[in-house]
Parts: structure tokens; C-alpha cells; sequence
């Protein structure tokens, strides 16, 4: 494991015990990376990380709760104590609510806030002055990031935040050639959408996206996270990535 894009680089992944984030973790490794695994689920994301050394990459896991910043602050200093430095982080971490507008409850609202977008900000202070120039982070958004999602108002107005963050933030350290994008990713075959069994970690060729429902892999989003945490996205900072299959671009979907 020590050629490829990301060989002798380090990259940390939250939410990394399940669905999309799992995909970039074991990608991180095969292109090379040291890979650190946050999560919730420590036993999870330990699996993950046992997984890639049983390969021979290089791997450790953290349980960190994305809504503690101190949490936050501690996963940083174990990817800088274990491998000395951070070139990526996917800060991906997420919770959804199926709540919508009428139903939802201050709980709920404060919940979705705290860890899906008080959570992107506290990971994004907390590893944005640890990264090495020319890092990037990229956080995991949503298309209801972009449009709203009826069904999920407080998951939706959070992710939205989390994209107004990405473009805020996406200077504050330009001049050291650090770089913050949002993948939105539409509906992905995941944990959170109640799919647990998971596809061979192989990206197919096309997508087959039947009207609205989508049948994305967590891989698809993957493949774009280490795009935008890889220099070769270079010219790419401050923005939001769709990737939905096409599943925003027309109204109403094909049937
Ligand atoms: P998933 O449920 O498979 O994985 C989410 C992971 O986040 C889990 O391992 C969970 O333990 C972890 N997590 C939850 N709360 C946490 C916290 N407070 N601190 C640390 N870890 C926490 O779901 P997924 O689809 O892989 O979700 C990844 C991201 O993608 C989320 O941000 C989600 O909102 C976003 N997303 C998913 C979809 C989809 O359709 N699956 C669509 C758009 C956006």
C-alpha cells in the first residue's frame, strides 16, 4: 500500500464505522493513506481499521462524538501523535431525523444542529490548523443541503448551514493552500436510510438511478471525497459537489 495518490499521507475520516464513510476509509488506504477512524461506534470503526492493517495499510480508530469539541480536538492530536501529521480530513459524520416541519420538536432541530453541522464546525476548527499546506477537508452535505427535504426539516436546514460553513470557512487558511468542499450526496444505500447490508466495495460502471429512489453506493461518494482531499482538485474550494446521479437535475424524475 505505499503507492498510490495518497502514499505517505494521512487522512481522517468520521463517521467512519458505517456506509459512506467506511467506503473513503478503505479507499484513503488502498491510495496509499494512514487512515484515522472516528466515530460514535468505536467497536465499528475499530473493525474498520483492523481491516486495513489485516491488508498492510496503516490504520487506527478513535471514538470521538462529533458534537464534543473536545472530542474533536481530541482526534486531532491522536492523528498528529500516531502518524505526525494530517493531509485529509473528511469530516462526515452524520445523523438524519425523518421529522417533518409540523412534527419536528426543539429536540430534534437541536439535535440535527449539533451533529451534523455544530459538529462540521468543530471539526473544521479543530483540524483546519493541524492540516499541512496543501491539505484539503471535505465534508459530507446533502442535496437537502440545496433544496429542501419535507420529510426531514431539521436534517435539511442543517445541512444547508454546513454549505454556507464550507463556503465561509473555505479562506481562512487559503494562503496555506488549505482548501474545504461539501460533497451533497442524494439518496446513497446506507445505515441512515435503513439499508445495512452492504454492496462489494467495487464502483460500478454506471448508475442505475430508477426515477427518484437512486441506487448510489457509499463508494460513488468515496471516489469524490478523495478527489476533493486529493490535490488533483486543486482549482475546487468553497463549494458544493452534487453528486446525486442526476437526481436534481430534472423535474419530475423519469418514471
Ligand atoms: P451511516 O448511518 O451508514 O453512517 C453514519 C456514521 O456516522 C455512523 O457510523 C454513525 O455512528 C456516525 N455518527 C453518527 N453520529 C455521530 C456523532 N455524533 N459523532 C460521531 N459519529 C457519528 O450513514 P451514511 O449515509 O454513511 O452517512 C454519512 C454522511 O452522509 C452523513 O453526514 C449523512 O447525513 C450524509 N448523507 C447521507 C445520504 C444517504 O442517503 N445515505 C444522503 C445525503 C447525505
Amino acid at each position: 500500500m505505499d503507492m498510490g495518490m495518497f502514499a505517505g499521507k494521512v487522512a481522517l475520516v468520521t463517521g467512519g464505522a458505517s456506509g459512506i464513510g467506511v467506503a473513503a476509509a478503505l479507499r484513503f488506504a488502498e491510495e496509499g493513506a494512514a487512515v484515522v477512524i472516528a466515530d460514535l461506534n468505536e467497536v465499528g470503526a475499530e473493525t474498520i481499521a483492523a481491516e486495513i492493517r489485516a491488508k498492510g495499510g496503516r490504520a487506527c480508530a478513535v471514538r470521538c462524538d462529533v458534537a464534543s469539541e473536545a472530542d474533536n480536538a481530541a482526534m486531532v492530536a491522536l492523528a498528529k501523535s500516531e502518524y505526525g501529521r494530517i493531509d485529509a480530513a473528511f469530516l462526515n459524520a452524520g445523523a438524519y431525523a425523518q421529522t417533518g416541519f409540523a412534527e419536528a420538536d426543539a429536540a430534534t432541530f437541536d439535535t440535527m444542529v449539533a451533529i451534523n453541522l455544530k459538529g462540521a464546525w468543530m471539526g473544521l476548527q479543530a483540524v483546519l490548523p493541524a492540516l499541512e499546506p496543501g491539505g484539503a477537508a471535505v465534508v459530507t452535505a446533502s442535496t437537502s443541503g440545496v433544496t429542501g427535504l419535507a420529510v426531514a426539516a431539521a436534517y435539511s436546514a442543517a445541512k444547508h448551514g454546513v454549505i454556507g460553513l464550507v463556503r465561509s470557512s473555505s479562506q481562512a487558511f487559503a494562503a496555506r493552500g488549505l482548501r474545504v468542499n461539501a460533497i451533497c450526496p442524494g439518496p446513497v444505500a446506507t445505515a441512515i436510510l435503513g439499508v445495512t447490508e452492504q454492496p462489494p466495495l467495487q464502483v460500478p460502471d454506471a448508475l442505475e438511478v430508477p426515477g427518484y429512489a437512486g441506487t448510489m453506493q457509499p463508494q460513488h461518494i468515496a471516489e469524490i471525497a478523495l478527489f476533493l482531499a486529493s490535490p488533483r482538485s486543486g482549482a475546487i474550494n468553497g463549494q458544493e459537489i452534487i453528486a446525486d446521479a442526476g437526481f436534481l437535475a430534472s423535474y419530475p424524475p423519469m418514471p
